[in-house]
């Protein structure tokens, strides 16, 4: 395997030190990865800012045909990173595949907006003219669940506002990232976008850095509240993508059969390792059985396997941080419900095959934490109101869903959940035209879409005379 680098300045260097990554489905390295140290960490800092005059100034359109040959190369070498996508991560190689198409398609997407000058008001005096003008330096910060597509949604749009990066990796999944920053790399004029790799020792020394003018963060709850904190001091712009606790609501009216496989599908989703994944389910008294009964089936059945074996349905928990940490939740809900599945493998990885909880109470750590694992809380409720004021008593508010026969009772249940989406019928129907964004402690402003370009920019109202 050719070696890794970091992108600082238009150069490919290597790390002041290097770090294994390691295979979670064998425990075995994958490949060392560079890590850089502060002053690499101010160098690509200082590239980005000096690359910054010269990048803003260009027409929008040239930014955009430099960042979509970034995709066109992502696209050509679709097998080679989701293999090693599949390797540093752990997920099945189908769903690697599509990762990484996905994120070639989120580029496109994003690239193809624009920032036009809109007339807020006109009148008989004037008119009232928005622009929109790039921030400086954007640090993009990602976690290791979704590594590309999550990297995707952030430098395309930052980019194409006219903003210069520096990006950094989980340091558990760094790997397919520095391959795509050296594609940013070559098709964009050097320094423009730049990547750095840590132990988890850097995040906070990049948000504080004087010249960072944004920060772009998805990550868990407890370390948005550090970016948060660090960007007090200069009032710098931020973005939050954080932590879930998404509740699905089944209605009385539901088919328990194909429900359950949604419900199912919903949590399990990347063994569970989505923020929007669902993380409970208030299932309705007269069908709690028999969805409970469906879900165990599901459970039962489902091939958890290393990510490319054909056939593997569920890779394994990306690290073993997290591993122990739904282990031991499980532990914990066996002393307080029923648990049906959540058995480890006997072979080395980090793999839980999916668990069911059912007679579980609300206080259960796995009910009011985020689990991020292939675990599904099922909590039975009589009243939809009472399920309603549960599903809402949470710090969190990312997502959630609503499942129902009758979509007109759905709608009305959806209108009261306290999360920035909610879907019905549907789960993770995301699309790179429509902003998201989280409620209360899952986030702070949207990615994606219009909204989510914008954001990477400052607003400036100019009032014209006639
Ligand atoms: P994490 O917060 O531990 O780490 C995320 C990133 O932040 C990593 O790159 C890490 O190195 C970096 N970091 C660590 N300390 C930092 C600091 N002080 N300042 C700045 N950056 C720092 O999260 P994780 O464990 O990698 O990811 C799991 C979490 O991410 C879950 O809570 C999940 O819900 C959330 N997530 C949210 C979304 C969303 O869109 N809302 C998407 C995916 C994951």
């Amino acid at each position: 395997m050719a070696p890794f680098h970091l992108v600082i300045g238009g150069e490919l260097v290597a790390g002041v030190r290097s770090m294994p990554v390691i295979n979670p489905a064998t425990e075995a390295p994958v490949a060392e990865c560079p890590r850089a140290d502060e002053a690499q960490l101010n160098a690509a800092v200082a590239a980005a800012k000096a690359a910054f005059p010269a990048w803003a100034a260009l027409p929008i359109a040239d930014r955009r045909a430099h960042i979509i040959k970034v995709a066109e190369e992502m696209e050509a070498r679709l097998e080679e990173l989701s293999r090693l996508l599949t390797a540093e991560q752990g997920k099945p190689l189908d769903k690697a595949m599509e990762e990484i198409s996905g994120s070639a398609f989120i580029l496109r997407a994003l690239a193809g907006l624009d920032l036009p000058d809109r007339t807020v008001q006109e009148g008989a005096g004037g008119r009232f003219v928005e622009q929109r003008y790039p921030l400086g330096v954007v640090a993009t910060i990602m976690p290791w669940n979704f590594p590309i597509s999550l990297l995707m949604v952030k430098a395309p749009a930052a980019l194409l506002a006219g903003n210069t990066v520096v990006a950094k990796p989980a340091p558990t999944t760094p790997l397919v990232s520095l391959r795509i920053a050296e594609m940013f790399n070559r098709y964009l004029p050097a320094g423009v976008f730049n990547m750095i790799a840590d132990a988890n020792d850097l995040g906070g020394v990049l948000t504080a850095h004087p010249d960072i003018a944004k920060v772009s963060f998805t990550g868990s709850t407890a370390t948005g509240r550090k970016v948060m904190a660090s960007a007090s001091s200069l009032l710098k712009r931020i973005t939050l993508e954080l932590g879930g606790n998404d509740a699905a609501i089944v209605l009385d009216d539901v088919d328990p059969k194909s429900v359950a496989k949604s419900l199912f599908e919903g949590a399990m989703v990347n063994s569970g390792q989505v923020c929007l994944a669902i993380k409970r389910a208030y299932v309705h008294d007269s069908q709690y059985d028999a969805i409970c009964d469906e879900l165990a089936a599901l459970a039962k059945l489902a091939v958890v396997d290393e990510g490319t074996q054909q056939g593997a349905q569920y890779g394994p928990l990306q690290n073993k941080a997290q591993y122990d940490k739904v282990r031991e939740m499980i532990a914990e809900a066996t002393e307080r419900g029923t648990v049906i599945g959540g058995e480890t493998l006997d072979r080395p990885g980090y793999f839980i095959r999916p668990a069911i909880v059912r007679d579980i109470d609300d206080d259960a750590r796995i009910v009011r934490e985020e689990q991020f694992g292939p675990v599904l809380p099922v909590l039975r409720y009589s009243d939809v109101d009472d399920a309603i004021a549960r599903a809402n008593d949470t710090d969190q508010g990312l997502g959630g869903t609503v499942w129902a026969g009758d979509t007109a009772r759905a709608l009305a249940v959806a209108s009261r959940m306290e999360t920035g989406m909610v879907w019905i019928n549907s789960h993770m129907n995301i699309n790179p035209f429509v902003p998201m964004g989280g409620a209360k402690q899952s986030g702070m402003g949207q990615e994606l879409g219009q909204a989510g370009l914008e954001e990477f920019t400052q607003r400036r109202l100019v009032f014209v005379p006639a």
